[in-house]
């Protein structure tokens, strides 16, 4: 197995400490990004640079993908010097990024008309699920192809899950941004309404982060808000991306998501003011702003 020879394409947050748990695990590494000078790290540990997808995906037995948006997965794949032009048939496609279900079949569609098995495998556990390879991986796609590749995906996280076809994955993975989004926009309300009513909001997280509110994000992402810390993380931008793909798949299906539906407002609001490059829990300025009061942090004590 050790053997094949994996390419990972988009070192950002989540990519390049992903990348670094395959070459890390003794597999021979090739990687493009499309900022060069993020992939020198890995080279330094042994990776090996590719000047294009199209190169990288010509060497490789595995490709992994781990952009932004469908837009860029598709730029990636079948754009110039895309993807498409080098892969070999037989080759196993990845892709980590978090991108719309209809993408994620149209791509395997098209692949697999040159003998390409693709798997859609979003993940959640944030940045330090990449860091301490901890994420959960959901995948969409052909369960013997899932099973050729799970000693690759098993390096990256705890939980691997067969969803079911192409895009399935996905669906998951915007599932999950619906709990997600519920939680950061639950935790602003609840730390702006704990301190607005005169009650300390770390000793209010304390307390009910041990019961029946207990939650990954108030765990991960409280303790940050408290010390004053905005920054990405989880860059908002993205949370807002992944609202609006849960959003147009349940129009698709004529779905009603009340909630869902306000908090991709919350979020495309946090974008269109300038706020979209910090963390996701960053969704608290908008009801900070709403209630004209801030959070107080342990810097402004
Ligand atoms: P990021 O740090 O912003 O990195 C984005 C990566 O995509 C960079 O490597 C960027 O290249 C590349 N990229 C974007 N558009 C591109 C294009 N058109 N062509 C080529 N490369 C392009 O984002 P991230 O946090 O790693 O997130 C990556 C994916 O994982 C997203 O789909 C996100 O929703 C998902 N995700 C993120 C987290 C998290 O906690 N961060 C958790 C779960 C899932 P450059 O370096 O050149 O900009």
């Amino acid at each position: 197995m050790q053997n094949k020879v994996i390419g990972y394409i988009g070192l950002g947050t989540m990519g390049s400490a992903m990348a670094g748990h395959l070459l890390s695990s003794g597999f021979p590494l090739i990687v493009w990004n499309r900022t060069a000078i993020k992939a020198q790290a890995l080279i330094k540990k042994g990776a090996i640079w590719a000047e294009s997808p199209a190169v990288l995906a010509a060497q490789c037995d595995v490709v992994f993908i781990n952009v932004s948006d469908t837009k860029d997965v598709l730029e990636v794949i079948f754009g110039e010097n895309g993807v498409a032009q080098g892969i070999r048939p037989g080759t196993i496609l990845i892709d980590n990024s978090t991108i719309a279900p209809t993408g994620s079949r149209e791509i395997a569609d098209k692949l697999s008309k040159i003998g390409v098995r693709c798997l859609d495998a979003p993940v959640s556990g944030g940045d330090i699920g990449a860091r301490n390879a901890t994420l959960t991986i959901m995948v969409g796609g052909d369960e013997a192809t899932l099973e050729e590749a799970k000693p690759y995906l098993e390096v990256l996280g705890k939980k691997i899950t067969h969803v079911g076809g192409h895009g399935a994955g996905q669906i998951a993975k915007a599932a999950n941004q619906i709990m997600v989004a519920a939680q950061m926009v639950a935790e602003a309300e609840l730390m702006i309404f704990a301190q607005k009513a005169g009650a300390d909001p770390a000793k209010v997280v304390e307390a009910i982060n041990a019961g029946a509110a207990q939650c990954w994000t108030l765990d991960v992402k409280a303790p940050k808000l408290l010390n004053g810390e905005r920054e990405p993380g989880f860059k908002a931008t993205l949370q807002a991306k992944d609202m609006n793909i849960a959003v147009e798949t349940a129009r698709a299906y004529h779905m009603n998501l009340p909630a869902t539906a306000l908090h991709t407002q919350l979020y495309n609001g946090m974008v269109a003011i300038g706020d979209g490059d910090l963390d996701n829990s960053a969704i608290i300025s908008m009801i900070e702003v709403m209630n004209g009061e801030k959070l107080k942090s342990k810097e402004s004590n």
